[in-house]
């Protein structure tokens, strides 16, 4: 399933088996997530420098001869030798090159990958289980360290990464706050069966003040709402790699040595330690699930909530 260009939906092609070149893997897609991420590639909110691209950075499968069993997540492929890569900071490296934005993703039949940059799925996970831990997962998760030791945490936009990182909360001790579009009681049910020890609407005030919150929705009104619901000294943890214009704000809600924080892509070591943590916790990943030729109507239902969890397309399980 491949994009050709803003605004147009993904197209079915036929496109020649993929040959690895030194130091990467053939691998046979079995499951690929669809990821908040594609909508703003196809919306042109995050560009594709050189289409046609074939998306998807959530991938689980397995390896042409071996069998062993991968995953692919977002963050491709770094040149290793710059200042960010050299001071673990990898996320952060200006040569990056990204699964399904930069390099050809996992909608498709078979995938090459980078050997460095890809993970062994853990043993119990089914591949339909594990695609949204490749990028659901591993971003919550490098949000949820910037959290610090927080115990009460506020959770903005509960889909496919708070629905993992919910439980993860809940599993060490900690209280989560799930905040989700007002009115949408099916998915503030949906956080509490999670372990979410409160659910309300995105305007409305906590029971408690937090110690922290992450914004997984793309919506930069929700930041001023995060930062007043925030205790002096708390973190706010800003998870998506685009968000709508922040509104004007008054120097008061940062005030107290609060914070800010945006989080870009993932490091390899935040994917070893969720991978090795999420058998522990254990993480149950909810899943609606598309053939792989109708990833369009899984975006479309990502973009209008019509799941909860995480879209996960399929083409051998
Ligand atoms: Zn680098
Ligand atoms: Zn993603």
């Amino acid at each position: 399933m491949v994009f050709e260009r803003v605004g147009a939906p993904l197209k079915a092609v036929e496109l020649p088996m993929p040959e690895p070149a030194a130091g990467q893997l053939l691998i046979k897609v079995q499951t690929c997530g669809v990821c908040r991420t594609d909508l703003h590639l196809l919306d042109g909110e995050v560009a594709i420098e050189s289409p046609p691209r074939v998306l998807g950075h959530q991938i689980v499968g397995t390896v042409v001869p071996d069998g062993r069993r991968v995953g692919v997540p977002w963050l491709g492929w770094t040149d290793g030798s710059c200042k960010f890569c050299r001071s673990g900071r990898e996320n952060l490296c200006p040569d990056a090159r990204f699964t399904g934005r930069d390099l050809d993703g996992g909608m498709a039949e078979y995938a090459v990958a980078d050997e460095r940059f890809c993970f062994p799925i853990p043993e119990g996970f089914p591949s339909l289980q594990a695609a949204p831990l490749l990028c659901a997962g591993l971003i919550g998760y490098r949000c949820l360290r910037l959290c610090g030791e927080a115990s009460a945490i506020g959770l903005y936009g509960f889909g496919a990464a708070a629905h993992i990182i919910c439980q993860v909360i809940a599993w060490q001790g900690r209280r989560a706050y799930a905040f989700t579009r007002p009115g949408d009681a099916a998915g503030q049910e949906f956080a509490l069966e999670l372990g979410a020890t409160w659910a309300g609407d995105s305007d409305a005030e906590p029971p408690q003040p937090l110690e922290a919150a992450i914004i997984f929705a793309p919506v930069g009104e929700l930041v001023p709402a995060a930062l007043r619901a925030l205790e002096p000294g708390g973190v706010l943890v800003c998870g998506g790699i685009y968000m709508s214009p922040i509104p004007e704000l008054d120097y008061g809600p940062l005030w107290h040595e609060r914070q800010i924080h945006s989080v870009a892509n993932l490091t390899r070591r935040d994917a070893q330690e969720f991978l090795a943590l999420a058998p522990q916790v254990p993480v149950r990943t909810h899943v609606t699930t598309y053939p792989l030729e109708e990833a369009n109507e899984a975006l479309d239902d990502l973009r209008h909530g019509r799941f909860h969890g995480a879209a996960v397309l399929t083409l051998e399980v």
